[in-house]
């Protein structure tokens, strides 16, 4: 499903959060922004590291840009590992697109966000929160206080499962409920329509439970068939590896400890 990338406009600046999975679409989405900006500065964020949501990057690289340090570790140690697999992933059914997206210059953000940084739109705050680990190790979401509403990235999916591949399983939950408690009425997953606190309490429940499963099968009782709920038994085998590692790469949260990532040069 298409990525969501969202152009949040204050009176002085404007805010582009995520740039799609190439340069071309970049370029594309850089040329429709610019029609909007009537005299605002642009500023970009990447939600995280899959390619869905920053290999549009190169395409802003003249423009101040923030990541998480997580984020932009996990480009430099791993985007070209990623931008292999995904490329591949795309060859049999869409070639064109994986040509465009194997062949996707890695960019990075150049401002690095470590906790929160608050960007002041002009009338309009958008506060970047780095909320660690969760879909990936270094998820960051965007709060617009005035707005009532927060830019989730893949913290929250709709019209699909949340995606495990380098999920921690165990901590996602948290990293919901901490979203939660922000008392927004709107929540912009990272695919898929607009969805309410309500959907989100949902989605936390379900991620709680397999979070439970996993806890329970890595203290060495249950079994695949002792799970209910929407993950299949691919997704469990996954939620279940990922468990492992976050487990091993111990309790801190946010220290970016997971396989893909690399270290800043
Ligand atoms: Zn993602």
């Amino acid at each position: 499903m298409n990525v969501n990338c969202v152009l949040v406009t204050g009176d002085h600046r404007a805010l582009l959060v995520d740039t799609g999975s190439t340069r071309e679409e970049g370029l594309e989405l850089r040329q429709a922004v610019e029609t909007q900006l009537e005299g605002r500065a642009l500023v970009v964020v990447n939600t995280h590291a899959h390619y869905d949501h920053c290999f549009g990057n190169s395409a802003f690289e003249d423009v101040d840009s923030f990541a998480s340090r997580g984020c932009v570790s996990d480009l430099l140690g791993s985007g070209s590992a990623q931008r292999r697999l995904a490329a591949e992933s795309f060859q049999a059914n869409d070639p064109g697109f994986a040509d465009r997206l194997g062949s996707a210059p890695i960019s990075v953000a150049h401002r690095l966000v470590d906790n929160s940084e608050t960007l002041d739109l002009g009338g309009v705050r958008a506060e970047l929160r780095v909320v660690g680990r969760g879909h990936t190790d270094h998820d960051l979401m965007v709060v617009l206080p005035e707005l009532g509403a927060v830019l989730a990235g893949d913290l929250v999916e709709e019209g699909g499962l949340p995606a495990l591949e380098d999920a921690y399983p165990l901590s996602w939950p948290l990293a919901l409920a901490g979203l939660l408690e922000l008392g927004t009425e709107l929540v912009v997953p990272g695919h898929g329509r607009p969805v309410s606190p309500q959907f989100v309490a949902q989605q936390l429940e379900q991620l709680h439970r397999l979070a439970e499963w996993c806890r329970q099968q890595l203290e060495g009782g249950g079994s695949l068939a002792e799970y209910e709920g929407p993950f299949t038994s691919e997704h469990l085998k996954t939620a279940l590896e990922r468990a492992r590692i976050e487990l091993q790469a111990g309790s801190a949260r946010g220290e970016g400890a997971g396989p893909r990532s690399g270290p800043l040069p």
